[in-house]
């Protein structure tokens, strides 16, 4: 083994996920042998033998063959017999807005069917809105479909700026900085922030973004137990440098609990931590105003960085970082991921603006939101489901092993229900679960009708 293998497994034994804005999400995990440098040379897999049943995802991001393209080879055959079983229901194009009804081609009948959709973050349908999309389009028809720049130079718009002022007002920081997506933002954010030697401080179950952004920056990464303020004053109090970052989200994005801010903040202060909070799940959502989880907790004024995305609640595309002055000015030339990125679309920006405006007159989608997730909390319990310490619209509905996630999500997408069937890289391959996003625009008959599917395929296969 390597000493970066030996180093990166001494640190735990997960997580660094990804992938969320895909219709399909997945958000985080890895195990961090697998992430860069720190990968295991496997024996070779036996080509006749690639049966889904004696294989999982994680071993063909680790194996290391003679040659780099070789695993290609080995996950064909194994693809290939997922699709056999048809347990491979992702990516599958959908030809309508992302509603709670909506129709998408179906590889296995190869045909355009309609489904029940709990799996889009469009959780105040806003992407959607009559006024939103008037006033993207008017943008579009004056600036064109695209930025087709890098921020510093011509890719920077006039309404760009207005949303970055809007942001920053709006989370009450006194800047903000946009990005192309939340991703990029966490990345930029920490990839420029840390150097060698400093250390982050991550929940073992934020973002992979998260993560991907202190390895970037060559951090030493520290796990703490998932939102144990316990476990994190212990790590922090054997740490040897100030230079120290505790990275937590609003809401968490695989599970939908609520992180603990109120004791990880007088943590973080009594230690001197900075802190970084993602709102990616959060943000007009939670909170009196909307601001997120800090604002419902009251903590707001301790968060020194918050991180946001516009592919959620706003139902758009893009990120943002929220700070003081000074810190955004520099991260704005310095970020990298800002930098060389092309920026945001003017239209897009525009129509973000326009969200900004609605949510502030009216929370009646908010409300409608909130009471569809609490009718869904109840439900799912009442039909005996598992859905874990959810405290929000994200919801997860466990299953346990992989096999049984395959069987189950077959059956759900078959019955016409589209939910994330999330395993690794998302979650460990041994906590998988169905993930339920609820919107404001689902009806009491779509959300029975998605527990009644749900507990129809559950019954059909038993643990
Ligand atoms: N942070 C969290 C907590 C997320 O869940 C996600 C995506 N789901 C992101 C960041 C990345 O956001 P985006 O999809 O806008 O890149």
């Amino acid at each position: 083994m390597t000493s970066s293998a030996k180093k990166n497994e001494s640190l735990t034994s997960v997580h660094l996920f990804s992938i969320v804005s895909t219709p399909f999400l997945i958000t985080h995990a890895f195990s961090n042998s697998s992430c860069g440098g720190g990968a295991m040379a496997r024996e070779k897999f036996d080509i006749t033998n690639m049966k889904l049943e004696d294989h999982n995802h994680q071993e063909f991001i680790e194996y290391q063959g003679d040659d780099l393209f070789e695993v290609k080879n080995y996950f064909w055959e194994y693809l290939e017999d997922a699709i056999s079983k048809k347990y491979y229901i992702y990516g599958n194009p959908l030809t309508t807005a992302p509603v709670p009804e909506v129709k998408a081609y179906d590889r296995y009948t190869d045909s355009v069917r309609h489904y029940l959709n709990f799996s889009s973050y469009n959780y105040l349908g806003y992407s959607v809105h009559p006024e939103v999309i008037e006033e993207v389009q008017k943008t579009l028809a004056k600036y064109g479909t695209g930025a087709v720049s890098a921020p510093l130079f011509s890719g920077y718009y006039d309404m760009t700026r207005t949303l970055e002022e809007a942001i920053a007002d709006f989370k009450k920081k006194e800047a903000a900085l946009v990005f192309p997506t939340g991703y990029s933002a966490n990345l930029g954010v920490l990839s420029c922030l840390l150097k060698p030697g400093d250390v982050a401080v991550l929940d073992i179950l934020s973002h992979a973004s998260i993560y991907d952004g202190a390895r970037l920056a060559g951090a030493d990464i520290k796990i703490f137990h998932h939102n144990s303020p316990r476990h994190l004053e212990r790590v922090l109090k054997g740490l040897k440098t100030k230079r120290v970052i505790v990275c937590v989200e609003g809401v968490y994005s695989m599970d939908g609990d609520l992180a603990d801010l109120p004791r990880i903040v007088d943590i973080c202060r009594k230690y001197g931590a900075k802190i970084l909070l993602d709102e990616a799940h959060a943000t007009l959502i939670f909170g009196e105003n909307g601001r997120g989880v800090a604002e419902h907790f009251g903590v707001e004024d301790d968060i020194d960085i918050t991180i946001g995305t516009f592919s959620k609640a706003f139902g758009a595309m893009g990120g943002f970082v929220a700070a003081d002055r000074k810190l955004i000015r520099f991260l704005r030339v310095s970020a990298r991921s800002y930098i060389f990125s092309c920026a945001m679309a003017p239209h897009t920006a525009a129509g973000i603006l326009k969200i900004l405006a609605l949510y502030a007159n009216d929370k009646s989608r908010r409300i409608r939101l909130w009471e569809n997730t609490h009718y869904m909390h109840q439900a799912l319990t009442d039909a005996g489901m598992d859905i874990g310490e959810t405290k929000s619209q994200v919801i997860p509905v466990m299953v346990g092993a992989e096999m049984r996630l395959w069987e189950i999500g077959r059956r759900i997408y078959e019955k016409g229900l589209l939910t994330g069937v999330v395993t690794y890289p998302a979650v460990s391959t041994k906590r998988t679960r169905l993930r339920l996003s609820v919107c404001a625009d689902h009806t009491k008959e779509n959300m029975d009708a998605c527990v009644a599917i749900l507990k129809e395929a559950f019954d059909e296969v038993p643990v």
